[in-house]
């Protein structure tokens, strides 16, 4: 069998990615930090279209909790390892930067960036070990071009992106390609406060996209189509920014 790790999986652009992969025939684990309900329906969908799915909830922000079920995770599973890890777990919380509150700017480091290290770290060993491995890395067009009011956001992306980066040239000659996707703006929940109207009128392709065409990336960047893809960051945001 072979596993792959969504993080944030339950909901919007994640859910997408763990039906993706599950048709490629991963066996996904499905984490998510408190909305079981929604892990559980992707886990349905899942098995329904004849796949295989786990739920592995912890909090991406809070490294003791992401050692303890990853850890745990492969102490249950001695001869196994995940061989596809997808960070993609993450949060908003924008404010201008003259209000924005020491509280604002550590959770969204902490959720968005501070998890790649500590997900990606417990992860890689197993990759390592069997010299083989996919890591595609949620960034988003805020960490390329930067966005008034994100300052926290476009930070911590641009940080993942760095990070990328400089893992790709670390494990490459391990045969583990490390990739990152740069979405624009996708219909989600993270979405639905904005003012989709407006924003629209700015996007070339004149919409939102949809999580599944985030997810088909992905899918791509974890096949073996893509094996001579690392150290990438690929835009998805319909010519709003390239
Ligand atoms: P979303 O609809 O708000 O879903 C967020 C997912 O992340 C949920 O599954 C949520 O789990 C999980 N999550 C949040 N905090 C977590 C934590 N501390 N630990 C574990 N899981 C956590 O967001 P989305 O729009 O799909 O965004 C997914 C990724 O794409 C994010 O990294 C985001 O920055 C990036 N992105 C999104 C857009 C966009 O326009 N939507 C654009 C560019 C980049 P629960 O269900 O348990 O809350």
């Amino acid at each position: 069998m072979k596993y792959a790790l969504v993080t944030g999986g339950s909901r919007g652009i994640g859910r997408a990615i763990c039906l993706a992969i599950a048709k490629e025939g991963y066996s996904v684990l499905i984490n998510y930090k408190s909305n079981e309900q929604a892990a559980l329906d992707v886990k349905k969908q899942i098995e329904e279209n004849g796949g295989s799915a786990e739920l592995l909830p912890f909090d991406v922000a809070n490294p003791q909790s992401i050692d303890e079920a990853i850890l745990g995770w492969q102490n249950a599973h001695p001869d196994d390892y995940i061989a596809v890890l997808v960070n993609n777990a993450g949060i908003r919380e924008d404010a201008v930067m003259v209000f924005m509150q020491d509280e604002q700017w550590n959770r969204v480091l902490r959720t968005n960036l501070d998890s790649f290290f500590y997900v990606t770290r417990r992860v890689l060993k197993g990759m390592i070990t069997k010299r083989s491995g996919r890591i595609v890395n949620v960034a988003s067009l805020s960490g390329l071009k930067g966005l008034a009011g994100q300052t926290n956001y476009s930070a911590a992306k641009a940080g993942l992106i760095g990070a990328t980066k400089a893992l790709a040239q670390e494990i490459g000659s391990r045969k583990i390609t490390v990739n990152a996707v740069a979405p624009g703006f996708i219909a989600t929940d993270m979405t639905q406060d904005l003012p989709e109207a407006e924003l629209k009128k700015m996007i070339p392709l004149g919409r939102f996209g949809n999580p599944d065409e985030v997810a088909d990336l992905v899918a791509f960047l974890v096949s073996d189509k893509a094996a001579y893809i690392t150290g990438e960051v690929i835009s998805i945001n319909g010519g709003l920014y390239t």
